[in-house]
């Protein structure tokens, strides 16, 4: 075969592939945009896996009339002018190859307006060709939709995995970005369901409860800070010994604010717990690196999600070195206690007088949600809450614009403990912690039984133990979630359910009594910023109107109730 110059749209499909390879990579290209247009607030929304459709929208600087099409051309960028510029670059894009190689495998549609301008652009491509362009008006920011992935290149799209394969990377993409980023407000929507959603306060805490649930990002460790004139500046948290995941996957690390992804770095962490966990375990960590720029080369690989740096070793001793301080200064100032959830709640909140008579005047909601159990039915989602107080230490009292709503603080918290068992159950992955000093237990030869016929079933469920005499057992480990006080109790309820219960309904009994020991008690006061953290993730579970057991978590007073009560009409 002779020699030719391979035709444009070949090209342009060749070098697509090495920046675009999944759904993930157009989300972490958009992304990363949008980050660099300097924007606070970032909304993702994906559908199919991101083959039918994702969009990314934000509140940046946006484009220019005049740069719109430019932005498409391949290696256009705003970012760097000379190659120099690449060893003091601030910004996560640079090769201008995004947006070209986005539009030559998919169908685009862009709406932004500039800042300085007052009238905002659309445009469309199909196939790589410009199809449409106007004037339209718009916020200011950016607005890309990228729809029909893949579609001519069969190739590719042969080679991506189920739809809940691709959401799951698309949905850990995000999830790094808001972990690198906590004051950017990040928002996840798939299939029209929220997936995660980032306050942007700038609290990476806030961002770990968000991403790990409430009492891992309570455990977290914050890493110590390195002296002020060091090469490297290590910061985040880390998880403590007691905490440990089966999977490297809550290794997340940044630097200079790049979410990278390096052998290198996973090693140091998890040689900085040398000794800490039992084998197979991994720890969660989020690591910050700061680092000169001309220290670190980006421009390794076109995804940019690698990186070298000029000298390795000093990075890995910087590394490990912070982990390792952080960890043994956690263990001498605490001994080994494992924290526990929403320690010594101080209150800072007064009930407002004269509320406390409503609740016999006025009926509750109407009964047909009460049994609902799993069913996510339209008109079950909550309206964004304003806390008012506390009512006898038991109930949140909350307002909407239509009316007033108690919230049963145990039965609300049990919901959102239960939603978040039951993923885990559903992703085969539930989280467990280890014990530091295994708990003896004695068991009734019935429960000795079925111990010893449902021992897989019982590890699936994140408990292990050992036989330690006669009918006396040693717990190793438990799910992660449950409290210490309340780990017999749970695996008697557990050994109970076991005892005659199909499969499917004992993975739910596990999930409620997990839920149930271990929530917000009732008599338990709380902060008005927990009852927010409660309320937020009440929020966002499938059924935030009942308990596990079925019983209502919310009562609510519509303002025409409590107007009528009052005689006002
Ligand atoms: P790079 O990010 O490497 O510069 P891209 O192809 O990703 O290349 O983007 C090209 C250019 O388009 C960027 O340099 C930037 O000027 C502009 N751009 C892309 N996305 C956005 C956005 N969301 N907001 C503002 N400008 C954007
Ligand atoms: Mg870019």
């Amino acid at each position: 075969m002779s020699i030719k110059a391979l035709a444009p749209d070949v090209i342009s499909k060749i070098a697509a592939g090495e920046v675009v390879q999944r759904p993930a990579s157009v989300v972490k290209e958009l992304v990363e945009n949008s980050l660099d247009a300097g924007a606070t607030q970032i909304t993702v929304e994906v559908s199919e896996g991101g083959k039918q459709l994702i969009r990314v929208a934000d509140n940046g600087v946006g484009l220019p009339a005049d740069e719109v099409e430019l932005a498409f051309y391949r290696h256009s960028t705003s970012k760097i002018v000379a190659e120099t510029d690449i060893e003091t670059l601030s910004t996560l894009g640079f090769r201008g190859e995004a947006l070209p190689s986005i539009a030559a495998v998919a169908d685009v549609s862009v709406v932004t307006r500039h800042a300085d301008e007052l009238t905002g652009t659309a445009i469309t491509f199909k196939g790589g060709s410009i199809t449409n362009k106007s004037k339209q008006g718009a916020p200011q920011g950016t607005t890309i939709t990228v729809q029909n992935l893949f579609h001519n290149v069969p190739a590719r799209l042969k080679f991506l995995k189920s739809v809940s394969t691709e959401n799951g990377h698309i949905s850990y993409l995000v999830t790094q970005y808001s972990l690198a980023f906590p004051e950017v407000k990040f928002s996840l929507t798939i299939n029209g369901r929220t997936n995660l959603r980032s306050s942007g306060n700038g609290n990476l805490r806030d961002v770990l409860v968000e991403v790990y649930g409430l009492e891992t990002a309570q455990a977290m460790l914050e890493i110590q800070p390195s002296e002020a004139d060091a090469q490297v500046q290590v910061g985040g948290y880390v998880s403590p010994s007691s905490i440990s995941r089966s999977a490297r996957d809550y290794l997340s690390f940044f630097i200079n604010r790049r979410w990278v992804q390096s052998r290198m770095l996973t090693y140091a962490v998890e040689e900085a717990y040398q000794g800490m966990l039992m084998t197979g375990r991994h720890p969660i960590a989020v690591v910050n690196l700061s680092v000169s720029p001309s220290d670190v080369d980006v421009n390794v690989h076109p995804s940019k999600s690698e990186v070298k740096f000029r000298s390795e070793r000093d990075i890995f001793s910087a590394v490990q070195k912070a982990v390792r301080g952080t960890l043994v200064g956690y263990g001498s100032q605490h001994g080994r206690r494992i924290p526990s959830l929403l320690p010594n709640p101080v209150p800072t909140s007064a009930p407002l007088p004269g509320t406390t008579g409503l609740s016999v005047a006025i009926s509750s909601q109407p009964s047909g949600e009460s049994r609902e159990m799993e069913a996510t039915e339209p008109g079950t989602k909550l309206p964004i809450l304003r806390v008012i107080g506390q009512f006898q230490n038991t109930y949140i009292m909350a307002e909407a614009s239509e009316g007033l709503y108690l919230i049963d603080q145990h039965a609300a918290h049990e919901r959102v403990r239960f939603e978040r068992v039951r993923e885990q159950q559903s992703r085969q992955t539930v989280d467990i912690q280890g014990l530091l000093e295994p708990i003896t237990i004695e068991l009734t030869a019935q429960h000795s039984e079925i111990l010893d016929s449902q021992e897989e079933l019982l590890a699936a469920a994140g408990f292990s133990l050992e036989h330690f005499g006669e009918r006396t057992y040693l717990i190793r480990s438990v799910p992660a979630m449950l409290k210490q006080d309340a780990i017999r109790d749970v695996l008697f309820e557990i050994l109970d359910a076991l005892g005659d219960a199909q499969k499917d309904q004992w993975q739910y009994n596990i999930a409620a009594s997990v839920a149930c020991h271990g929530a917000i008690k009732s008599g338990d006061t709380l902060t008005v910023q927990e009852m927010e953290d409660l309320i937020r993730q009440l929020e966002q579970t499938h059924s935030p109107r009942t308990c596990p057991h079925g019983r209502p978590t919310i009562i609510y007073f519509s303002a025409s109730q409590i107007e009528r009560e009052f005689g006002r009409r």
